[in-house]
């Protein structure tokens, strides 16, 4: 028996990137998927590659900054798969490249209300549902940026150590009641939302501003968005057992660096 059978997890931002990988390692282990996203187009590239697999898959069209889109999208979960046992919640933007004098306030806004709302939406109507059946895993996504400042990006730090705080506040509030709240921070991986920052740091040639970046990291490389979904899954599985309301980097060690 794979270790996700009759297991369904829902993934927010699953259409690419670091959900999609995640989903397809979920998906080679057994586990029904509910796939939220607000790229429509993407959302079904994505069901149609991951029922390859064999997998089961709701996809479900939403922001996760609408709350009411938020409860819907669990609620669907719920009647289509009857429980919800892994919850990503990992849909979230970087805003755009400013000085924290220069920033757009309403792009700040905007991550906020995706990065920080949009989470904390998600685990609002989650949670419950979990505390029903008897219990349950989440797992946030932060980021390093949500260990350490990053350089004109002030609202996505903002808001990933405030992915952080609340995840601490989950595992102590609803350890309980059997579910397990952790976060991930992962470094640079390698999906279209880090290939769109190497062009607005270098527009003529991406792949050099790709390059000096991984020389800063001791591994010398970057991530790659499967390696985060076998962290992940890890997380989400039977055999995480008593890991609660941490943030765990995944970047090479390069947030050991000063
Ligand atoms: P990505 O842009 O490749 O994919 C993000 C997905 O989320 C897209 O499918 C997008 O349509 C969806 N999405 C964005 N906002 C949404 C919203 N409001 N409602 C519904 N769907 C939405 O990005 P990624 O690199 O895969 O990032 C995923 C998560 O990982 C983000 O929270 C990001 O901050 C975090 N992260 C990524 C890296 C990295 O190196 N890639 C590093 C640290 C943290």
């Amino acid at each position: 028996m794979k270790a996700f059978e009759n297991k369904t997890v829902i993934i927010t931002g699953g259409a690419m990137g670091l959900g999609l990988a995640t989903a397809q390692v979920l998906a080679d282990k057994g586990a029904n998927l509910v796939i939220v996203d607000y790229n429509e187009e993407a959302l079904d590239k994505a069901k149609n590659e991951l029922e390859k697999s064999g997998a089961k898959v709701l996809t479900i069209v939403a922001d996760v900054s609408n709350e009411e889109a938020v409860k819907n999208y669990v609620d669907k979960a719920v009647e289509e798969f009857g429980h919800i046992d892994g919850f990503y919640n990992n849909a979230g933007i970087e805003g755009k490249q400013a000085s924290l004098t220069d920033y757009d306030v309403k792009i700040f806004k905007k991550v906020i209300d995706i990065n920080l709302l949009g989470v904390y939406y998600g685990m609002r109507y989650v949670i419950p549902v979990m505390q029903k059946q008897g219990g349950g895993k989440i797992v946030n996504v932060a980021s390093v940026g949500g260990i350490r400042g990053v350089i004109n990006q002030t609202p996505y730090v903002a808001s990933k150590h405030a992915v952080s705080g609340m995840t601490k506040n989950a595992a102590i509030e609803y350890g309980k009641d059997n579910i397990f709240t952790n976060a991930i921070a992962p470094g640079a991986i390698l999906t279209p939302m880090v290939a769109q920052a190497f062009k607005e740091v270098n527009p003529d040639n991406p792949k050099a501003a790709e390059t000096e970046y991984a020389q800063r990291n001791p591994t010398r490389r970057l991530g790659q968005p499967e390696e985060v979904g076998r962290l992940v899954a890890f997380l989400l599985s039977d055999d995480c057992r008593y890991v609660n309301g941490q943030t765990i980097a995944i970047d090479g060690g390069e947030s050991n660096l000063y």
